[in-house]
């Protein structure tokens, strides 16, 4: 009998595809192929099989829905199986659900198979999850194609506190984060633009709201991106940086109080850092409880710099190890540690050394330390 599937092929690399999406394609005896779907997937399909593609990119012409719909319904009734095959997951997006309906319809009975959605499998790619505990308690997944009567309410949207991720955004993101902008939401909030995620020609950008559309511009990246907004993006570790890595020497160690803000972190790292540069700066370095503190992931990622959280247990064994560094009861009875500065900031710099020079000032207290030349690492440091 004709059988028909709804396939998700996942957000562009091949292995994403589930295995009942293979098991699916190799019997299938039409696959109706969309936009956005990696070619090296076809090759999961049968030897008999035929195939045909109803997307608009690449030089086809697309195909209209309800013709979509009529081409499924001739093959199924001519009795052969046909797999639609769709980007990402066929529900999200994807008109799957159009297609359910008219196959449903038809009394054809339709086996729905999920795929990897592109608004997961981007931000992963970049480190990003779109739900962590302490940063954001959901995610919203939202269309930025203007359709003059389904315009998203971005301002409720903003008012969630979740991540949102945008798919078809990027053409409308100047109007998009404007709305936001509007509507209340921080100027420094992280975002995140990914093109061609999980494929070999992925691009992505790291901004602030009030920045991401100017970056974007200037990386030139379009069609197809996910745009992801929100404090989960503060986990990704900065991509493009404006100073290639190994000409980053310096690691930092911060200490800070609760609600300093970025700006007067940035003034003393200034300060501390005197002749040196904030693009010398590889690695800002604290405890790991601080680390997804707001005006530091504000900072760092202004600045396009990594951070890195160490856990108190990992410093005091650090500590164990170097009885020549400062250690304060002080400090202890605030953090649970002897150190904060010196032992992050030379955890961060694997065979560097300290800077003499430790600076403090607001709350907020800053060790620099360098890199270790290649020379200078151990010849097993060198082999990791
Ligand atoms: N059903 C698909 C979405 C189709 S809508 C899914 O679940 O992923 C098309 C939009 O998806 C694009 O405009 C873009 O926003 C997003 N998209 C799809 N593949 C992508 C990829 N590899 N990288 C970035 N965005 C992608």
């Amino acid at each position: 009998m004709s059988r028909a599937w709804l396939i998700g092929a996942g957000p562009g690399d091949a292995e994403l595809i589930t295995v009942k999406a293979m098991r699916a394609l190799a019997v299938a005896d039409i696959v109706l192929v969309d936009d956005l779907v990696n070619p090296d997937i076809l090759q999961m399909a049968g030897a008999h099989a035929q195939i045909v593609y109803v997307g608009k990119r690449g030089g086809h012409v697309s195909t209209p829905q309800h013709d979509i719909v009529a081409v499924m319904l001739e093959h199924l009734r001519a009795g052969r199986s046909v797999a639609r095959l769709k980007g990402g997951d066929p529900f999200v997006f994807g008109r799957g659900g159009e297609e359910l309906l008219a196959l449903q319809t038809a009394s054809i009975p339709v086996e729905v198979i999920n795929g990897i959605t592109a608004g997961i499998a981007a931000p992963t790619t970049i480190g990003i999850p779109v739900t962590h505990r302490g940063l954001a308690q959901g995610a919203i997944f939202v269309t930025g194609h203007s359709a003059a009567d389904a315009e998203p309410d971005w301002r409720a949207l903003a008012a969630t506190g979740l991540t949102i991720v945008v798919y078809m955004g990027i053409r409308r993101l100047v109007d998009i984060t404007e709305q936001l902008l509007r509507a209340g939401m921080a100027p420094h909030t992280p975002c995140a633009a990914i093109e061609s995620a999980t494929l070999p020609t992925q691009r992505q950008v790291l901004a602030t709201l009030d920045t991401l559309h100017a970056e974007v511009r200037a990386a030139g990246l379009g069609s197809p991106s996910i745009i992801v907004i929100g404090n989960v993006v503060s986990l990704a570790p900065p991509s493009n940086a404006q100073r290639p890595a190994h000409e980053r020497t310096l690691t930092i160690g911060l200490g800070f109080r609760e609600g300093v803000s970025a700006d007067q972190i940035e003034a003393v790292v200034l300060d501390a850092l005197g002749p040196r540069s904030l693009d010398e700066v590889a690695t800002i370095a604290t405890l790991d409880r601080k680390r997804t503190d707001p005006a530091l992931t504000t900072f760092c990622l202004r600045h396009k710099i990594a951070l890195a959280g160490y856990s108190p247990e990992a410093i005091e064994a650090y500590l164990d190890t170097r009885p020549e560094l400062p250690r304060s009861s002080t400090v202890y009875a605030h953090t649970g540690v002897h150190a904060v500065c010196e032992p992050c900031a030379l955890l961060a710099a694997p065979g560097g050394k300290l800077l003499p020079e430790k600076y403090a000032r607001d709350g907020i207290t800053v060790a620099i330390a360098t890199l270790a030349e290649p020379h200078d690492m151990p010849h097993n440091a060198l082999a990791e």
